[in-house]
């Protein structure tokens, strides 16, 4: 089903553009959250069904191993019109207790249903959506994944968006950490879908996939939903299906499907310092 093509000519002039896109069904969105599996080898092979029902199979999709993991990174590239990247993560390994509902099959699950929102629309930048593994155990998959890029697709990679712990409320940003051009957007992109983004440093207490991309000076941008009151349900056995809000969570998923798109076509020309 093909959503709405958004029209940015609202905003102002340099926005007079639309960004298509497929809308995935609710029913489809649920399910795909539903698929949460308890142990990890099974969160590998249901986060891998999930990109192949999702379109993503022979040259686009890659597994690769990462030392010190059992289990690998997922990869899935959707071609663009540059060879520069753009990449979207989330990890979808979990830790012993609890369901790992939220943190972090939320962001995992969404991974599929925005290259399958996109997939059949051209691009300027090649997306690479990465399912992490291990980010748990200390971002193993994350360190492994910059680690064993080589320099030159290094120097291509202009932008990494990490999605972990979505969902249980409005979405957030961690404004600390986040490139300021792409809060920004974020902040405008909100605003015309009238979805809620505030700002949510959670420094002081965990970390995350984008760790090591800043660490190699890539431009990065962390989506969560957490507050006080949720950030202490995760690592419990709190963090069960139940948790997950539906209805910000797929408003989550209408939000990314719209940023991802507009961030393709405006990232170059986004000023430093926005
Ligand atoms: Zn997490």
């Amino acid at each position: 089903m093909r959503w709405l093509l958004v029209s940015w000519a609202a905003i102002s002039v340099l926005w007079a553009e639309t960004v298509a896109f497929d809308r995935v069904a609710d029913e489809i969105l649920d399910r795909r959250l539903e698929a949460v599996q308890r142990k990890n080898p099974d969160r590998k092979e249901a986060m891998a069904a999930m990109f192949f029902e999702a379109g993503c199979s022979g040259d686009q999709y890659s597994e690769r191993m990462v030392k010190g993991s059992k289990l690998p990174n997922l990869v899935c590239v959707l071609p663009g019109s540059s060879d520069e990247i753009l990449m979207v993560g989330a990890h979808y390994d979990k830790v012993k207790a609890g369901d790992g509902a939220i943190d972090n099959w939320t962001g995992a699950s969404l991974l599929a249903s925005l290259y399958e929102s996109h997939k059949k629309y051209g691009h300027r930048y090649t997306i690479w959506f990465v399912a992490f593994t291990d980010e748990e155990a200390g971002l193993i998959g994350s360190k492994a994944f910059v680690k064993n890029m080589q320099r030159e697709e290094l120097a291509r990679l202009k932008a990494f968006v990490n999605i972990d712990s979505v969902g249980t409320g409005n979405l957030k940003v961690w404004a600390k950490r986040a490139h300021r051009p792409f809060s920004n957007l974020a902040a405008t992109v909100g605003k015309q879908l009238q979805i809620e983004i505030s700002a949510m440093d959670v420094d002081a207490v965990g970390d995350s996939d984008s760790h090591p991309f800043v660490d190699k000076k890539v431009p990065v941008i962390d989506f969560h939903s957490l507050d006080e009151k949720s950030f202490r349900m995760l690592h419990t056995d709190k963090d069960v299906l139940a948790a997950v809000n539906r209805e910000r969570y797929r408003e989550t998923y209408r939000f990314l499907t719209v940023y991802l798109g507009i961030l393709d076509q405006w990232m170059g020309k986004l000023a430093d310092g926005g």
